[in-house]
């Protein structure tokens, strides 16, 4: 199968979108229209991963961290790190990126962190984005109603959650008088014309209306097209609240030093870094819960201001944590490394689309471990 069939299912799932500013999500290194067949999932693009799927013939390897981060300098084979880069293009190895975009969507990374850690009545710890949505109506003579409909759904109007190439039609008649100086499609200047028209309703996300607007006037037969553009009240899915990390409820108080156990426990972890002051003791009671995996230090605040009684993230930098100690909040810091969730519960996702769509496709999951860090 083509790797953009492969993607479909994900972007449409977990659009790139989503992602924050400046983040790279997507197709880093290979082809759209690569043929594939073998597929690993991994936290991290490293010299051992691409080793590994060399190995094992693997043409996709789909990850959460993109290994071109840094300006890269050079492509030689004199140090580990540029001869990867090597390697994959040798061996046509396409490599996919889902970086900020499955840390912000519902049911992705951060959603499955809460999963793990028995978490209830989760909410965003801090909001991204929140998209506005528009309402476009076209009125088009009913010959050119489906083409129009067809090219303004690629062009990404009448997308709500799961669905494309949403819109509403309703039959009338448009009339009009060209003046001398137009240049009518239909019709003859200074007489009534009076012509079969669609009103065709969609939904437009703000960001795709230029372009979709764009579309309608490459294949709108009229010189004037007669359209309109509605802000949508938010109560009518006109905003779509996103975000980062999660909040949520144990289903009943742990003391802490059992839900440290909790967290080692869900994460395989021998060892995780505790952040808090002095007079807080290991017996006190945890209820609320935030998380955002990977290294998200500065969500700390967010987590005081929602009242979390502990707060989980990786990379907690030393003078940030003695802000956290001085605010009071109880941190955990078990590892940017346990985003490696990420492969097992992507790899189950693409399970099911495999199964739906009949795919031919093997999904593995990388057995090297990309810890750089040990505890001795
Ligand atoms: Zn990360």
């Amino acid at each position: 199968m083509k790797l953009r069939e492969f993607i479909a299912p994900f972007e449409a799932y977990c659009p790139k979108e989503l992602a924050l500013e400046k983040d790279f999500c997507g197709l880093q290194i290979g082809s759209l229209d690569a043929e594939i067949q073998k597929v690993l999932f991994t936290l991290d693009v490293r010299p051992q991963v691409v080793e590994e799927a060399i190995r094992i013939g693997a043409d996709l390897i789909f990850a959460k961290h993109a290994p071109i981060f840094r300006p890269i300098n050079q492509l030689t084979d004199n140090n580990p790190q540029s001869k990867m880069f090597l390697d994959i293009l040798q061996n046509h190895i396409n490599v996919y990126v889902a970086h900020t975009n499955i840390d912000v969507v519902a049911d992705g990374l951060n959603d499955w962190f809460c999963e793990v850690l028995g978490l209830n009545e989760v909410e965003i710890l801090q909001k991204t984005q929140t998209k506005s949505l528009k309402k476009l109506i076209v009125y088009v003579p009913r010959t050119h109603a489906d083409q129009l409909r067809q090219a303004l759904g690629e062009a990404k109007a009448g997308m709500l959650g799961n669905y494309h190439h949403m819109s509403y039609t309703s039959n009338g008649q448009g009339r009009f008088i060209p003046s001398v100086q137009a240049n009518p499609t239909i019709g003859q200047a200074e007489q009534l014309s009076i012509v079969a028209e669609e009103k065709v309703e969609f939904i437009v996300e703000n960001q795709y209306l230029p372009s979709v607007l764009q579309t309608m006037y490459r294949v709108h037969p009229y010189e004037e097209p007669a359209f309109e553009v509605y802000d949508l009240n938010p109560a009518s899915n006109g905003t779509k609240v996103e975000g980062i990390g999660r909040i949520g409820h144990l289903a009943e108080p742990l003391e802490l030093s059992t839900f440290i156990d909790r967290v080692k426990s869900a994460f395989h972890l021998k060892h995780l870094k505790v952040i808090k002051a002095s007079h807080i003791s290991k017996r006190q009671l945890i209820s609320k819960v935030a998380i955002c995996g990977g290294s998200a230090e500065k969500l700390y605040r967010d987590a005081l201001a929602k009242g979390a009684d502990v707060y989980i993230t990786g990379d907690v930098y030393y003078h940030t944590a003695h802000d956290m100690q001085e605010s009071g909040l109880i941190v955990l810091d078990p590892g940017h490394h346990i985003e490696v969730l990420f492969a097992d519960k992507l790899k189950e996702k693409y399970e099911q689309w495999k199964t739906a769509n009949k795919w031919q496709v093997d999904l593995m999951v990388s057995t090297v471990n990309t810890d750089p860090f040990e505890i001795i």
